[in-house]
């Protein structure tokens, strides 16, 4: 007897956590490890947020199912000041996550869904288990992934041919994992078709400050749409998790457009969200207040943050340039995305041909976690993407040790 409905059944373990698992299972055997599967910051909480963390630790009661007016306030204001925008906390849902309101937002829109390749791990399962269809828009290394007109165009009308109904787009810059930041340029032609088809646009903006190309932080469709009829069909998303290393605590948020269909969008968001998860955790949506503020010293935090990361990664790409391997020059995030190609042929002479087959081969032979190409959509229909994902936030590679590494992150950090 099957107890399971059938979308369940094709839900696997992420494979980021499948790593995790690999990573222990050779820790166990007393081997030393060095960890560049997973998706996390490894750089210190800034003290202040910590503090109010610990001080709200008494407040048990639920919070309101929107989110806390002032991290609603805190969130607009935060996002008005870095995208030049009039963002209202009205506009605003708070979750435990963002990637249950990314879950939410396929759940409840309408329409198949328009996917870069390749593109975080998560968003083709929850797709798929909200029973749509997804139709990858494919890009390209040499181009630094940028999303071409062309590409936009060939995934619709192949949405549409294969008999679909393609009716949201998501795009995630900088890009969890390939570490591309879009230009605003990039970010126009996005719009612009997104506005022509009238296909809701979700922006995953959860690595919006960290960007290494100047101070200012990281292009946003909401800014490209200029006339106010493209912003009725855009949707951000971010969170607490990524720039200010607190993914534990689980605060994301939605910007729903300010429009009628905006509004109607929120009303339905709130409703699932009192049905589903009520409201995320106090004290973290209280430490999130302090966070997402345009205080001086927070300021300072997501500069230096984003100076770190910067830090690790150049030298995590010079490293992998210096080996042979092709890699795009990361420019946001902490990931970087080489392929493996120049090594094919080697490769194939100890039987690996796939990411996948590398990956493995990486964690039981070299020790090193990396999550392979094919958990971003990228050997599916029988490719092979012949690429892996590294993470850089972790501090191994800078770093000699732990001490040194909490030290220097300090250092930075204040
Ligand atoms: N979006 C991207 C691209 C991510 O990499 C992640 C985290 O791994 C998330 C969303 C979800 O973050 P959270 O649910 O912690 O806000």
């Amino acid at each position: 007897q099957n107890l399971i409905v059938p979308a369940a059944s094709q839900l696997q373990l992420s494979p980021t956590l499948e790593i995790n698992e690999a990573v222990e299972a050779v820790r166990a055997q007393g081997r030393k490890f060095v960890h560049l599967g997973f998706g996390e910051a490894t750089f210190p909480i800034q003290e202040k947020v910590l503090a109010v963390h610990a001080q709200y630790s008494r407040s048990t009661s639920y919070m309101p199912v929107a989110g806390l007016r002032a991290l609603r306030q805190s969130i607009a204001q935060f996002n008005s000041t870095r995208l030049g925008l009039d963002i209202s906390a009205d506009q605003v849902v708070v979750a435990p996550g963002s990637k249950v309101l990314l879950f939410a937002l396929f759940d409840v829109l309408q329409g198949d869904v328009l996917l870069p390749r390749p593109s975080w791990v998560s968003y083709e399962p929850q797709v798929k288990h909200a029973n749509k269809r997804l139709f990858w828009v494919e890009t390209d290394e040499e181009d630094r992934h940028t999303i071409t007109k062309q590409a936009l165009e060939d995934s619709y009308e192949a949405a549409i041919v294969a008999g679909g109904n393609p009716r949201i787009m998501l795009i995630n810059s900088p890009s969890n994992p390939t570490g591309q930041t879009f230009s605003a340029e990039n970010m126009k032609v996005v719009v612009d078709f997104c506005n022509v088809k009238q296909v809701l646009l979700i922006s995953d903006e959860i690595y919006s400050d960290i960007n290494f190309d100047g101070e200012s932080s990281s292009a946003s469709p909401l800014q490209q749409a200029d006339s106010g009829v493209p912003s009725a069909l855009i949707v951000m998303t971010g969170g607490l998790s990524k720039t200010y290393s607190a993914g534990g605590w689980r605060v994301g948020y939605a910007i729903c457009p300010k429009s009628e269909a905006g509004d109607q969008l929120l009303r339905v968001l709130l409703a699932y969200a009192s049905e589903c998860w009520s409201a995320a955790s106090s004290p973290s949506q209280h430490a999130a207040v302090e966070a997402f503020s345009t205080s001086e010293h927070m300021n300072q935090y997501r500069k230096s943050v984003s100076k770190l990361h910067a830090l690790c990664t150049t030298r995590l790409y010079e490293g992998l340039l210096a080996l042979g391997l092709r890699v795009a020059k990361p420019s946001g995030a902490f990931y970087v995305y080489p392929s493996f190609q120049p090594y094919a042929a080697q490769l194939a002479r100890i039987g690996i041909r796939t990411s996948s087959e590398l990956s493995k081969w990486l964690v039981n032979t070299c020790g090193i976690a990396a999550l392979p190409g094919s958990a971003f959509g990228e050997e599916d229909e029988g490719r092979i993407g012949g690429r892996f994902r590294l993470r850089m936030a972790t501090s191994y590679l800078y770093f000699a040790n732990q001490e040194e590494r909490y030290e220097k992150g300090y250092d930075l950090l204040e």
